[in-house]
């Protein structure tokens, strides 16, 4: 098999109803697509999600379409490792994390989406499968323009979707803000439903531990994000004066950055973005080093590709997901949920594909 071209495209699909994270608001979503053909008629896909970096999508593309293409094109996609090191070599006066990384992401999963279509088997079967499902949770704890409401009910409707564990955000107000928005859903949905929270980065060393023991009291799951994600010392410092789970990773880009931050005491459950941390192969050794270092994975964002990765690791704890309802309007094989699981798409490859009508809905350029 060969590769014979590399197709990008742009997409920005507005949200219906706007809504915050800790320290940000969302009105669109911008989407980069990227597609590799191969000379058997398989087409690797991968989405790159960008929030609200409006240029993030050209940003990529360029890498992808200017450096990375000559790089692929005419080469054997099932030598993904070779071509990793190709394409690090090739970018690395962009630098070799930050967006350069997301380029090399995308294509990485599309190469392995490729290895799964021509095997004829789900991407997890040719890595190795661990399992056929992954337990989940949804990230749906935004912050809303109608407060409180807003909030409890989207996590309503998480539970009704059948998730029994749900994320949200605090940190963008006060500590008493932060608790009443975790009472609210608890006096909704029973103690027993597991929340999680994640701060975005929002605090220093001492307010973090301040609110870190508040979420503990509370039976709070994880403590996502407390600080900058570099800082080292007072992440360790954290962890060792909380109970509290901490949870990072999705500002990581490659396994080396992965390994120092387990290696000084950083983390307890670890987040692998796979459109930054490097794609399927990277996460694949993130994976390997959390549990040699008897640590847990769950990954940051959803969708196929993620499962595909998530069913050929044995010590995965949770998929995020924004809700199965908004996934299915953009993939092809809607994910399907099982006891608060989501089962492994039974598609070859890496079942990742977006609709063809949503493509043409939100295509940009
Ligand atoms: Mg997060």
């Amino acid at each position: 098999m060969k590769i014979e071209r590399i197709c990008t495209t742009i997409l920005k699909r507005p949200v219906e109803k706007k809504f915050g994270g800790s320290k940000y608001n969302y009105d669109v979503g911008g989407y980069l697509l990227t597609q590799v053909y191969a000379d058997d008629g398989n087409i690797g896909c991968a989405t790159t999600y960008f929030g609200l970096i409006e240029s993030g999508m050209a940003t990529v593309r360029k890498i992808i379409d200017e450096e990375l293409s000559s790089v692929l094109v005419g080469e054997d996609p099932h030598f993904v490792r070779f071509l990793r090191r190709k394409m690090y070599s090739r970018i690395e006066y962009y630098g070799i994390t930050g967006v350069a990384t997301m380029a090399i992401s995308a294509l990485d999963i599309c190469l392995w989406d490729l290895v799964g279509k021509a095997a004829g088997v789900p991407t997890a079967m040719v890595l190795g499968a661990s399992r056929k499902s992954v337990p989940a949770y949804a990230m749906v704890g935004w912050y809303f323009q109608d407060g409180l409401k807003g909030l409890v009910e989207s996590c309503v409707n998480a539970a009704e979707e059948g998730f029994s564990a749900v994320k949200i955000k605090v940190g963008r107000g006060s500590l008493e803000d932060d608790l009443n928005r975790i009472k609210a859903i608890q006096s909704e949905l029973g103690t027993s439903f597991r929340i999680m929270v994640d701060a975005n980065c929002a605090f220093d060393e001492m307010e973090a531990l301040r609110r870190g023991n508040a979420y503990q009291d509370l039976g709070v799951y994880w403590f996502e994000e407390p600080l900058q994600p570099f800082y080292k010392e007072g992440h360790r410092r954290l962890r060792e004066k909380l109970r509290i789970p901490i949870a990072i990773g999705e500002n990581f880009y490659t396994k080396y950055q992965f390994y120092d931050a387990i290696r000084e005491g950083c983390v307890d459950i670890v987040q692998p973005d796979n459109r930054r941390a490097g794609g399927v192969t990277e996460w694949m050794e993130i994976g390997a080093i959390a549990e040699v270092s008897g640590l847990k994975v769950a990954s940051h964002l959803g969708g196929s590709g993620n499962v595909n990765v998530m069913c050929a690791l044995d010590n995965v704890i949770y998929l995020e997901c924004e809700g199965i309802k908004r996934d299915n309007e953009m993939l092809r094989y809607p994910l399907k949920m099982v006891d608060g699981q989501i089962l492994l798409p039974d598609v070859p490859g890496m079942g990742n594909e977006l609709k063809a009508d949503f493509i043409e809905k939100y295509k940009v350029c």
